[in-house]
């Protein structure tokens, strides 16, 4: 459609079917958009960006819309980046990408290269960069090797206000002044420094810790850009460092009688530094139909593990997990269909619980589905949400990378339990008071969004001003991705509470 006050060389959409199409991600959320608009170069972003001031709406990234935390829709400007921005780029030194580039095309094109990016969500197949680096995305091998933030060497993005900024160059003068400014506040602010430093690894919200990781403007400005939900600015090319590929050198899935001592292979495992250590309880095994993750009623739940470093370290970790009380270790021989099926049904895990669930009729919103804690609490903190799921008389099911402490909780409501939304709102708080007692939150993998930021600001309390003086600084008039972290409805607003 032609739009006469919006002459862009890409595309807006206003149809019912475009709109229906973008009013949801892969959270439980839907909203219908006033416009989606393909944006066709960094040109078209400036003019939209204009258009969204004359018009007072907010303008939204979307990448792959596989966000779970409600962050790729919204009210205001839908902007497709996929479509025309999704150039790939292969450079001597590193790879230079467009945020709409799908994830899986990106590691198919490293791997001829003989790299790998350790980070990979399980929506490799549909989520894009832009999406990766705006929820600083996780994988398996976050384990051994950080988030994509740990790989990020620099960024182009574009600020509400039309700035063009590319961090391998001086930044706006504005930009520069403003983040030392609040990175000199930070550095003499005992009190938030130790909240922000001891929390858990993946704690989402904005990447607070690059201010006293960093020295170098430029540099801050990158990795705060990572995981700020695109309320910070429109990325628009991201460079990549990236590592060789490090194949497996021995993988197993060990089938525990019972969490405490999973829990506690865990944090032994850990000390061998493998480079994946994933978990599935009874009843999500229970729920998938797998060949390898089988549920037995002996069985509390699973760990997936791999080492990549040595024969040696596999074998010494292999060691640790016998010292347990096992019900059962699979050794998984090394570049078998075997692995590549454990992989593979890890992978699909979510998929299967959805389609379970609306098999049975039952509503599983993504809620307290990222919670990021100490890997050391694991048990503890399972058993709690336990107690809790058990009380209030949900089943549930937790999956996820306990390996660093980013765990996938899922309740099941059913409607004829009674008012869904006073069912979500009563399971919520409560897991957030479990968390807060160990130092986790709620706002963990998948980052801030309309399902869990509202809590951000309990938990951080007076420290939360940073968050604000950051966002105050990049969008002073509040243009992008409104309402995903600051001025939040209640998180039952806009979900969909049907199977
Ligand atoms: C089955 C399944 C498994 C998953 N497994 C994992 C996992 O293992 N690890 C993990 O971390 N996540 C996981 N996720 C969550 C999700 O896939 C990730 O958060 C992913 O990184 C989102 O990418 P996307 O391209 O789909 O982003 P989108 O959903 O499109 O967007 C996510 C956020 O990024 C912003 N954004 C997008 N592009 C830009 C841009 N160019 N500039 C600024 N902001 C932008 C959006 O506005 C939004 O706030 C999973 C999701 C599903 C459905």
């Amino acid at each position: 459609m032609k739009n006469p006050e919006l002459d862009i060389s890409g595309r807006v959409y206003t149809d019912q079917s475009s709109l229906e199409r973008f009013s949801r991600d892969a959270s439980s959320y839907r909203i219908i958009p006033k416009l989606v608009i393909e944006p066709a170069n960094e040109d078209d972003i400036l003019k939209v960006l204009d258009y969204a001031g004359k018009i007072g709406e907010t303008v939204t990234c979307r990448a792959g819309g596989s966000g779970l935390s409600g962050a790729a829709i919204s009210p205001g400007i839908i902007l497709n980046l996929k479509p025309s921005m999704n150039r790939i780029e292969d450079l001597d030194e590193e790879m230079v990408v467009g945020p709409g580039a799908v994830l899986e095309d990106f590691l198919a094109a490293i791997r001829d290269r003989g790299w790998m990016l350790p980070a990979v969500p399980s929506s490799s197949a549909w989520c894009a960069l832009g999406g990766n680096v705006a929820t600083r995305s996780t994988g398996p091998r976050t384990a051994r090797y950080g988030t994509i933030d740990s790989f990020l060497s620099s960024l182009r993005f574009i600020t509400a206000g039309g700035e063009i900024v590319d961090t391998r160059e001086k930044l706006p003068p504005f930009l520069e002044k403003g983040i030392m400014k609040i990175r000199e506040r930070y550095l003499a602010d005992a009190t938030s420094r130790e909240l922000f430093d001891g929390r858990p690894f993946i704690a989402g919200g904005y990447n607070i810790r690059a201010l006293s990781r960093y020295e170098d403007p430029r540099e801050i400005v990158t990795h705060l850009m990572a995981g700020s939900i695109g309320t910070l600015g429109i990325v628009t090319e991201i460079r990549l460092n990236l590592i060789p590929f490090s194949p497996s050198q021995g993988t197993y899935a060990a089938f525990f009688r019972s969490i405490e001592e999973l829990g506690a292979a865990v944090n032994d495992i850990k000390r061998f530094n493998p480079s994946a250590v994933e978990f599935a309880d009874g009843s999500t095994m229970a729920k998938i139909g797998g060949e390898l993750l089988t549920a037995e009623p002996e069985v509390a739940g699973v760990l997936m593990v791999e080492f990549d470093e040595s024969r040696e370290q596999a074998e010494q970790g292999r060691k640790i997990m016998e010292s347990f009380d096992l019900w059962k270790l699979l050794t998984i021989p090394v570049g078998s269909p075997a692995e590549t099926k454990l992989w593979e049904e890890r992978r699909r895990i979510l998929p299967s619980l959805w389609a379970h669930a609306r098999k049975k009729g039952w509503i599983v919103p993504s809620i307290i589905d990222d919670v990021a804690i100490h890997v050391s609490d694991f048990a503890a903190v399972y058993k709690e949400l336990q107690k809790l799921m058990t009380n209030l008389r949900h089943e549930f099911s937790v999956f996820g990378h306990v390996g660093f402490g980013s765990i996938h909780a899922r309740p099941y409501f059913e409607p004829e339990k009674g008012n869904i939304v006073e069912q979500i709102m009563e399971v919520t708080t409560q897991a957030f008071r479990v968390l807060q007692k160990y130092g986790g939150t709620l706002v963990g993998e998948h980052n801030a969004g309309r399902s869990r930021s509202v809590y951000l600001e309990q938990e951080l309390g007076g420290s939360f001003q940073y968050l604000r003086d950051i966002k105050a600084l990049f969008d002073p008039k509040d243009v992008l991705n409104r309402n995903t972290i600051f001025d939040l409805a209640p998180i039952t607003d806009n979900m969909e509470l049907a199977s």
